[in-house]
């Protein structure tokens, strides 16, 4: 299982090896797993080729968008939902459920565009009036972002969904990492047990810990939110790999 962003490419750049290193994987039975519910699996795939990576096959990615939309297919058949989010969030909503912002049975937050005052309020009486759930498809605080080729931090889903979770007291469903059911969707595609597998990503708190949690091997790779030598947080222990790149987890 390999997280994407800070681990293959950062933003539209591969990072060094990461071509060479899904090419030495490639007979090895492999998914991509990714927080960002922004693109759609398709929309992440042409955008490898064009970076120069050999194109995946669309069922080898799974964003927290395309697994929370297949997940509530799972929970309801035909849900009605009420999302707010990047365009790529209701793109796979609408592969699996019924948009509806009066009797929404879920109530769906992303990351990306569209939140605003007269959103939250559709939301909130959705979950306090017509007892829709809430979900949310990651937790993430906050994202790293490129805008003019300057670093900036874009809010995350964890901080989108928290005035709709606040104003109806409700808590939500996470479906993203470090939460395990994006692990456990990734495990029944790859057909494979927990200690099988092996999670490579750049984020202790969400990539390593939830696959921790679900006894799933870790890799820590340097090249996205940790640097090399960088101390890493308290909690953080056990990694069976803790390295620069790939590019050393391959000679390790
Ligand atoms: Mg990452």
């Amino acid at each position: 299982m390999l997280d994407m962003d800070g681990v293959l490419f950062h933003g539209m750049n591969p990072i060094t090896g990461a071509k060479e290193f899904l090419d030495k994987i490639k007979e090895i039975p492999h998914i991509f797993i990714t927080n960002n519910p922004i693109l759609l699996p398709e929309v992440i795939a042409d955008k490898m080729e064009n970076m120069g990576f050999n194109r995946p096959k669309v069922d080898q990615i799974l964003t927290s968008g395309e697994a929370t939309a297949i997940w509530l297919s799972h929970q309801k058949k035909n849900f009605r939902y009420f999302a707010v989010g990047a365009e790529g969030l209701h793109q796979s909503l609408q592969k699996y459920g019924i948009e509806d912002n009066e009797n929404a049975d879920y109530v769906v937050i992303g990351e990306g565009e569209g939140i605003s005052y007269e959103a939250i309020t559709t939301g909130v009486n959705l979950l306090l009036n017509k007892h829709a759930e809430l979900i949310s498809t990651n937790p993430d605080s906050s994202v790293d972002a490129f805008h003019h080729g300057k670093r900036i931090v874009l809010p995350g889903g964890g901080a989108l969904v928290a005035p709709f979770s606040k104003a109806s007291g409700k808590k939500p469903t996470t479906i993203g990492k470090p939460f395990p059911l994006l692990y456990q969707m990734a495990l029944e595609i790859l057909g494979h047990s927990a200690e099988k597998c092996l999670m490579i990503g750049d984020r202790p708190d969400t990539d390593i810990l939830g696959a921790q949690k679900m006894g799933i091997q870790t890799a820590l790779v340097r090249t996205g939110r940790f640097q090399p030598g960088e101390k890493l947080p308290k909690e953080i222990h056990n990694l069976n790999w803790d390295v620069g790149s790939l590019h050393e987890l391959l000679e390790t």
